[in-house]
């Protein structure tokens, strides 16, 4: 069933920085089922390493969370935009934490939409699977003491996961995307957002290209379940919904 609201509101605009005038008294029933609506409240030039991007922030109604979508081109009432969903991971993105892989896959993520002609990554404030940095840090703890993975995953919350792709999909209409290729290698995500409406025509498997910073991926034994286990012998998880394909430079 397509749940999309009336989207009346959401009209096509020139350019990215007209989303904010438009957004104004923007008020909709809201996507899905805690009718999140979200507002496009700032845009400005976020030149990266990665490449050249506009950065468009939100406001939304359910929690007050400051999402972004980082913008590549012109994406504005485009089909077939390659699209990105990221969750926040301060300690993978932002520290290069090695306890997961999500800063390897925000940059190649990043990397991959700045050589499209236009792209986007909606980046989204819900750290730890949604369950937030401290109760993330708390499941960390438990397994520094010998958590096994199975439990580790359930303190993560991976069996209650608080992510709510309603709000992602908002975001997507608000920069009035008429098609996306979704650059994800989990179908599911692809049947979440097009539960909520948003026209996925394609998926792109992320493949991460080794590097020095994953080289446990590559030297350990990774298993098809997804779990990787470092040189501490401390288990990593997918905190990105995402199983990694990280691809050797020399394959074979
Ligand atoms: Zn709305
Ligand atoms: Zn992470």
């Amino acid at each position: 069933m397509n749940e999309t609201p009336c989207l009346k509101s959401l009209t096509d605009v020139s350019t990215l920085a007209d989303l904010v005038m438009r957004d104004l008294d923007h008020d909709c029933e809201g996507f899905g089922a805690h009718h999140v609506c979200v507002k496009v409240e700032a845009v400005a030039d976020l030149p990266t390493r990665f490449g050249h991007f506009r950065i468009v922030a939100f406001y939304n109604n359910r929690d007050g969370k400051e999402h972004v979508a980082i913008v590549h081109g012109d994406v504005l009432g485009q089909e077939n935009v390659v699209t990105r969903l990221h969750s926040e991971c301060l300690t993978g993105d932002a520290l290069g934490s090695l306890r997961c892989d999500c800063r390897d896959q925000l940059g190649t993520a990043l990397s991959r939409i700045a050589r499209e002609p236009c792209g986007v990554l909606l980046y989204l404030r819900q750290e730890g699977r949604g369950i937030g940095l401290l109760n993330k840090v708390r499941a960390y703890a438990l397994q520094d003491r010998g958590l096994d993975t199975v439990d580790a995953n359930l303190a993560l919350g991976f069996k209650d996961d608080e992510r709510d792709y309603a709000v992602a999909a908002h975001m997507l209409a608000s920069l009035t995307l008429r098609s996306v290729r979704l650059l994800t290698n989990n179908p599911r995500k692809v049947e979440e957002i097009v539960r909520h409406g948003i026209r996925v025509v394609d998926r792109i498997p992320l493949v991460i290209p080794a590097n020095e910073h994953n080289r446990f991926y590559l030297e350990t034994k990774a298993n098809r379940s997804g779990h990787f286990i470092d040189f501490d012998g401390k288990p990593h998880v997918s905190e990105q919904d995402d199983p990694v394909l990280v691809v050797p430079e020399n394959p074979g």
